[in-house]
């Protein structure tokens, strides 16, 4: 009874179903021309603090935009990109999150931005450029947040730790992305000075219909709790997974139970509109649309 559910009922035909990749679309050359061709965006998602009963961060998510306006997700383009593509992602992602958080700045919200980063092009030419668009736009590194994603067999571990200590040295936040997953393991917790652990989204999506996966996010909390790691909910699809975790003691939450992924324009509207709500509880976007 405590996951019973009502989602999807009214989701459907909300108007934000239209801010999501296209699932059906075909793209008439490969994706990568696109992104060569400035076909980027930055997308972003927001995270609610339950301490600060706010939204206090912003995940940015890759997204490819043709001229029609369809959109593609990065599960559908960051495998045909290069490794210097990858890098020039990297850069372009992290310019706009920096300036993306400063025009928030200007109207008077302050948040934290995590932007991805796949350690595999954490080269020496890429903490240079990392920590030259840091002091390009005089930004406080600790307002972001590097997401580590290690999906790779072949990623040389003591050299991204060596590249990420440095990065953590500089002041910017480190969290490791999907752990619990295959290569974001109890390991890399113990050699990475992370600020922030994000579970993985198959430990909390399939809450709803295994209440019983409760106890197994109650251990990581304890847990990261006990390094003193803040974890992040990612995948809270409903209210009811949102409420138990809460009621567990999760600091952080992330999905679409709050806001999906969207573009600037709606960030900003979403964003002063969840300032003028003063519920207790993230405020999710079909109470506000
Ligand atoms: P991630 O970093 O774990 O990001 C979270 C993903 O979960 C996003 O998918 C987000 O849209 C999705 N998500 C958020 N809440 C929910 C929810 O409640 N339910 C469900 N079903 N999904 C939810 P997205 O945007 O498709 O990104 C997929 C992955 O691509 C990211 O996973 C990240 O690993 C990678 N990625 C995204 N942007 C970048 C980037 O700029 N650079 C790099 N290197 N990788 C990126
Ligand atoms: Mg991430
Ligand atoms: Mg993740
Ligand atoms: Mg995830």
């Amino acid at each position: 009874a405590m996951f019973e559910s009502k989602r999807n009922k009214e989701t459907r035909n909300a108007p934000w179903a239209f801010w999501s990749p296209d699932e059906s679309a075909q793209s008439l050359y490969p994706l990568r021309m696109l992104f060569r061709a400035g076909g980027l965006q930055s997308w972003y998602q927001p995270i609610w603090d339950q301490r600060a009963k706010r939204v206090v961060g912003l995940e940015a998510l890759a997204r490819l935009v043709d001229e029609d306006g369809k959109v593609w997700g990065p599960g559908d383009f960051l495998g045909q990109l290069s490794e210097k593509d990858i890098f020039s992602l990297t850069e372009q992602m992290l310019r706009k999150a920096i300036l993306d958080l400063q025009a928030l700045e200007r109207e008077g919200q302050v948040y934290w931005v995590s932007v991805n980063i796949d350690p595999q092009v954490l080269g020496t030419a890429c903490i240079y450029a990392i920590k030259g668009i840091v002091d390009d736009f005089r930004v406080d590194p600790a307002r972001i947040t590097l997401e580590i994603l290690e999906n790779h067999d072949f990623i040389d571990r003591q050299i991204a730790t060596d590249h990420l200590l440095d990065l953590k040295a500089m002041g910017f936040r480190l969290a490791l992305d999907d752990i619990g997953s295959g290569y974001s393991s109890l390991l890399r917790l113990k050699e990475l000075p992370v600020d922030k652990a994000k579970l993985d989204q198959g430990f909390v999506r399939c809450l709803e219909d295994r209440p019983q996966d409760l106890r197994f996010v109650q251990s990581v909390l304890g847990l990261t709790k006990g390094l003193h790691i803040d974890l992040v909910a990612e995948g809270v699809e409903s209210d009811a997974i949102r409420d138990a975790l809460m009621e567990m003691g999760v600091r952080y939450f992330q999905g679409y139970a709050i806001a999906r992924p969207m573009p600037v324009p709606m960030l900003h509207e979403f964003l002063e509109r969840s300032l003028q709500d003063d519920r207790d509880i993230p405020v999710s976007f079909l109470g506000l649309y």
